[in-house]
């Protein structure tokens, strides 16, 4: 992971105003622009609501002054179209209850517009945040999926969980509702405001004087909630990991009686959250009760200023209401827009989030001009291979080792010899750091992902199974396998006869990896799996449970059907079943310290000799007689 990955996820990365501002015209130029119809037409329902607001409370001006006629009229009755056919001489200094009900018929229907716009306007906006973060999804899900396996080890899955859940809707929220709010509110802030200066403009200036010391706080408000949205996101990603970690190993953690543990664990996380959670709301609702007291002051001193110019005749009764109810409406708009501001802020940090996994460029890479080979012997070669995980421990040493097509190679040793290792570089899971892998004499390097691994089966320890019925499990080893290849495969894994006892056949759901089926049945599936595959060449990774004599077994008859006129590479956890391979490699500290046949090995009195006799020591196992004449 590049260390700004690294800090972003886990919170210790620092952007300032000037990311939030770039990161927000990238959000504008990849996610929002696609959708530019739709904004526009969300604009124009937006200046339909500033509109009608504004001019709801234009038309107080020409109703007072039809119910006091005063001396002074300011001509507010332009404003109203009509009023000269249904009240002829109203705003002419003469009270018209005709005028009154016209104007207050204006403003029903107004009203009613405003409302309708509103809906239509928040319809569409929750639409577009929908689609953005659809597609953010979407491009953050393949980017994951396709990240190696050096890249998804370095960083917890539950972290990216959370991105992928909680950081992208915290972007579409503020994209939906920040973003066009702001327009929204801007607009009808702007308005009313104007409004206020076409009235008066000592009075506006009044009004508007409040608003540099407004955007000051904001500013203040905005790098404590950066930090502390930064953090929360960070926790929302612990509390995702202690999850799936807790879930994943249930069973480890029931049976030490861990439960206890894991919930104080998970206790501590979300009080974390929690308390910046408060903290954060602290800052962001602060922003209503600032305004509310920002305009406490000015519609008094609007007041008092009107009034005494009203009394002194320099102002209608009209021109005063307006001016005071376009204050008043004026103040909500620029509440919301202030803390939309900080929504916005909010947003923009879960976005720098995202965008930091999504630049993330993969390590292992095709090579530009990576070509398919359509039919492989079977033939693998490590030529002095090197390789040292992440964090910097030399697991494969200048190792070189040749399976023939066609043998089966076991790879023995004590725990941490590179088995695993040496098993990963093969796909290229895991890209060597020296020396070269060979399939038919051709570097993996030089072969595209497709191709390369179309001729590989891969069978794990743990035989992994998707939550979907058996079926479909085998028939995940090849793209349009045939409901004939499932069942030849799953006859030939000796799978059949289990699978067609249960409730519903090959239909069966197998639960969450595969809960609902004993150990065996898992692996016989996933053996079945490999088989409808049909690659030459089988990577294997023997089960290292135990199981009861009689599905052992099943499993390694379907092994052995399995590595028929295969090349196979065996990690082999118990001897016993090496005792026919071809080939043994015997590793430790990263290399190949002895090579043969069993019989071969097991003379020389080496590190093999010693492994073979410790696992059948003091009669736990009958060394069986080897298969070899
Ligand atoms: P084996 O399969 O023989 O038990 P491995 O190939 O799994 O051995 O491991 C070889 C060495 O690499 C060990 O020292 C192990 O600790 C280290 N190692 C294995 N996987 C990783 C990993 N994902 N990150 C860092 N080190 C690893």
């Amino acid at each position: 992971m590049t260390d700004t990955l690294t800090q972003i996820v886990m919170g210790t990365h620092r952007a300032g105003a000037g990311a939030t501002a770039s990161t927000y015209r990238r959000l504008w130029r990849e996610y929002m622009r696609p959708h530019a119809p739709l904004f526009a037409l969300a604009i124009g329902l937006m200046l339909v609501v500033a509109a009608t607001t504004t001019y709801t409370t234009l038309l107080l001006g020409p109703a007072i002054e039809n119910m006091f006629p005063g001396e002074t009229s300011s001509g507010m009755s332009r404003l109203v179209p009509g009023l000269d056919r249904v009240a002829p001489g109203a705003g002419g200094g003469e009270a018209s209850f005709a005028a009154i009900l016209w104007i207050a018929g204006l403003a029903a229907i107004s009203f009613l517009i405003l409302a309708a716009a509103t809906w239509g306007h928040i319809v569409l906006v929750v639409n577009i945040g929908e689609r953005i973060v659809a597609e953010m999804q979407s491009r953050l899900y393949a980017h994951i999926v396709q990240f190696d396996l050096a890249r998804l080890g370095s960083i917890h899955s539950g972290r990216l969980t959370s991105s992928f859940l909680n950081d992208t809707n915290v972007v579409r929220r503020s994209v939906s509702t920040a973003v066009t709010e702001i327009f929204k509110n801007g607009v009808t802030a702007a308005s009313l405001i104007l409004v206020l200066f076409l009235t008066n403009w000592q009075i506006a200036l009044i009004a508007t004087i409040v608003l540099p010391l407004l955007v000051g706080v904001l500013r203040q408000l905005g790098k404590r909630l950066r930090k502390l949205t930064r953090n929360r996101l960070v926790e929302a990603g612990t509390m995702t990991s202690i999850m799936m970690e807790s879930l994943d190993g249930i069973r480890i953690v029931k049976a030490y009686g861990q439960e206890g543990r894991e919930i104080a664990r998970m206790d501590v996380a979300i009080r974390r959250r929690q308390r910046l959670e408060a903290r954060a709301q602290r800052v962001q609702q602060i922003i209503g009760p600032v305004t509310e007291a920002l305009s406490s002051l000015t519609v008094p001193a609007i007041i008092v200023y009107g009034g005494w110019l009203a009394m002194n005749d320099a102002l209608t009764a009209g021109e005063l209401v307006v001016a005071i109810a376009a204050a008043m409406r004026a103040y909500p708009p620029l509440k919301s827009l202030s803390r939309m501001q900080l929504v916005l802020t909010e947003g923009m940090t879960a976005a720098q989030r995202v965008f930091a996994i999504l630049d993330e460029p993969p390590s292992i890479v095709e090579a530009p001009g990576a070509r398919a080979i359509e039919t492989v012997r079977g033939e693998i070669v490590f030529d002095k291979v090197s390789f040292a995980y992440a964090d910097g421990t030399p697991a494969l040493r200048n190792l070189s080792l040749r399976v023939a097509p066609g043998q089966k190679a076991a790879l023995v040793g004590p725990s941490g010899a590179g088995k695993t290792t040496v098993l990963n570089l093969i796909p290229r899971f895991y890209e060597a750091s020296e020396g070269r892998v060979l399939i038919d004499g051709v570097d993996v390097r030089e072969l595209s992902f497709a191709s390369l691994r179309s001729h590989l089966a891969l069978v794990t320890q743990e035989s992994f199974l998707f939550d979907d019925t058996i079926s479909a499990n085998i028939a995940y080893g090849k793209e349009g396998a045939s409901t004939a290849e499932v069942l030849e495969a799953a006859r030939n894994a000796h799978a059949e006869d289990f699978i067609r006892a249960l409730p519903d056949g090959f239909d069966t759901r197998v639960g969450e990896h595969g809960m609902r089926l004993s150990g065996g049945q898992r692996q016989r599936i996933a053996i079945a799996r490999a088989m409808v595959r049909g690659a030459p060449i089988l990577l294997l990774d023997e089960a290292t449970s135990a199981l009861d004599t009689e599905s052992e077994r099943a499993v390694q008859t379907a092994l052995a059907r399995l590595m028929e006129g295969r090349t196979s590479l065996v990690i082999a956890h118990r001897l016993s079943t090496v005792m026919d391979a071809d080939v043994i490699f015997v590793m430790q500290d990263g290399r190949v310290v002895e090579e043969g046949r069993h019989a071969e090995l097991l003379s020389r009195g080496g590190l093999y000799a010693r492994l073979f006799h410790t696992q059948f020591a003091g009669g736990a196992q009958t060394p069986p007689v080897p298969s070899e004449a």
